[in-house]
């Protein structure tokens, strides 16, 4: 069976400056069923892999700008990569570099020339290990009933997102939703329905929302998004329309009638230059304005 057959298909990044090379392992790992990309610079890989990352990265050792074991430390060190299943490729005559690859982040090593049907072979290996710790990855970064990302992502998310925001002067905002008299719900309809309801604000809020911004389940039915790239206007407006989505969104109670729910917002936004500012902090604002949105009346969104 060709990998990937049943299961979306993986994708593999090849970094080797042979052309010709390039082309073979290419072929033989299309034809293996997975989807290929390739450069022969390692920076260029880099930066593709940053921008769209594969599930494997296959790079050769002798690369024109840094070597292939420099591409695979750099890969590992980075949070945002170091998920990524890393391969060198050595040239015959390079096997002293097994070692050496493997603890600069390689996660397997193959040797040249390539037999097909190892290459092929340490492929079907490599996407067991790479579907295992996605779903692995999946199972420990999402709230088991929703599927929202969980806090503890949620606010890694929001320190990384925030000190991007500040060191590149870009707008930034950040908003807490908290769902109206959910304990009511809960007491009127039963838990299962409120189950409901909670999974129905996420499918709503993730149909809305599309990256970069990002919505996760802080707790209970306290919900956060982040915005990145959105000023105080925007994101009102964001805010505004995923107030009405949720006012309008569908959910029946155990009787098939329907349950009216609604939210309130506190919306927080960074202050360009503003070096005391944390994601911590904002979280903070955003929950201020959640305060005033709750005694100003519920279903509305107010800053703090
Ligand atoms: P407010 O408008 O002031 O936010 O009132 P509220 O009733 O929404 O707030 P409160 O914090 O008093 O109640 C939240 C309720 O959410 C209490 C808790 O039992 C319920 N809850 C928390 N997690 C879950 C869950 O996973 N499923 C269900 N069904 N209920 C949950
Ligand atoms: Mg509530
Ligand atoms: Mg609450």
């Amino acid at each position: 069976m060709p990998d990937g057959s049943e299961e979306e298909r993986l994708h593999i990044h090849i970094c080797e400056t042979s052309r010709v090379q390039r082309a073979i392992l290419v072929r033989m790992l299309s034809e293996a069923g997975f989807f290929c990309s390739a450069s022969g610079h390692a920076q260029e890989s880099l930066d593709r892999l940053r921008q769209d990352p594969p599930d494997i990265f296959l790079t050769a050792i002798e690369l024109p700008d840094f070597s292939g074991l420099e591409a695979c430390w750099r890969v590992k060190a980075n949070p945002e990569t170091e998920h990524i299943h890393t391969m060198v490729l050595s040239a015959s005559g390079q096997e002293d570099k097994l070692a050496e690859s493997l603890d600069s982040g390689a996660d397997d090593y193959l040797v040249k020339p390539i037999d097909k049907n190892e290459l092929k072979a340490r492929m079907r290996a490599a996407s067991r290990i790479v579907r295992l710790t996605q779903r692995m990855r999946a199972e420990a970064e999402t709230d088991a009933l929703t599927g929202a990302y969980n806090r503890r992502v949620f606010m890694r998310t929001l320190e990384r997102e925030h000190r991007k925001a500040l060191d590149q002067a870009l707008p930034f905002s950040v908003l807490m939703v908290d769902l109206d008299f959910f304990k009511k719900i809960n007491d009127t309809h039963g838990h299962a329905s409120g189950d409901r309801v909670l999974i129905q604000t996420v499918r709503t809020a993730k149909t809305l929302l599309r990256p970069p911004a990002m919505f996760g389940r802080l707790g209970g039915e306290e919900f956060a998004v982040l915005l990145p790239g959105q000023d105080e206007t925007e994101a009102m407006q964001t805010a505004e329309k995923l107030r009405l989505a949720l006012q309008a969104m569908y959910v029946e109670n155990d009787e098939g009638k329907p349950i009216p729910v609604t939210a309130s917002m506190g919306l927080a936004t960074l202050h360009a230059g503003d070096l005391e500012s944390t994601g911590e902090k904002m979280l903070g604002e955003a929950d201020a304005g959640l305060y005033r949105a709750k005694e100003g009346g519920r279903n509305q969104v107010c800053m703090p």
